[in-house]
């Protein structure tokens, strides 16, 4: 990354990036949205280095029945409250609300958020932007949307031929990759 010239857009999985993921939960409600302290962290940092945020996230457990597209939009509008409490703004957030393997254009790693993106933000610039996520879909959905990818979290014996071919950039935290912006 160039320290000198400002980066474009942000693209944020949510889930394991921006709040605690809850292992075999979704979160469904305001009081399971846990921020991570390292995102926290990252945000003076981010917000040097980038002048767009938006959060693209898979929540099927709309389409499961578990919660409503209402019950996550509460839980997102609180997470816009914590955020600018932290001083970061998100610009957008894009869900898609459907079952893997419904075959829908819009769950990760198809690219149809990406595209919802550009309708509502024709100017982003896609090289100078980001996507980063915890996961080989994350990555995928980057390569697909045209962006450069960061993946964070571990490379094990199972992710890692995917993250070798889908991440540009590997770190263990947003954090770590955030303090060599
Ligand atoms: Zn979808």
């Amino acid at each position: 990354m160039n320290r000198h010239r400002q980066l474009d857009t942000l693209f944020l999985d949510r889930d394991g990036v921006i709040n605690v993921q809850l292992v075999g939960d979704y979160v469904k409600r305001v009081e399971e949205l846990e921020l991570r302290e390292d995102f926290l962290m990252a945000i003076p940092l981010l917000r040097a280095a980038f002048r767009r945020f938006i959060v693209v996230t898979n929540q099927q457990c709309i389409a499961k029945g578990l919660c409503t597209r209402a019950d996550v939009d509460t839980v997102h509008a609180h997470l816009r409250e914590q955020l600018s409490a932290h001083g970061l703004t998100l610009d957008a957030i894009y869900v898609c609300p459907h079952l893997a393997g419904a075959g829908c254009h819009c769950r990760k790693p198809e690219p149809g958020m990406m595209e919802q993106a550009l309708t509502d933000f024709p100017d982003i610039d896609r090289a100078r932007s980001l996507m980063v996520g915890d996961s080989a879909s994350d990555m995928r959905f980057g390569r697909n949307a045209g962006l450069p990818t960061l993946f964070i979290g571990k490379v094990t014996d199972d992710n890692r031929a995917e993250i070798a071919a889908c991440a540009d950039i590997v770190f263990p935290s947003l954090l770590q990759f955030a303090q060599t912006l």
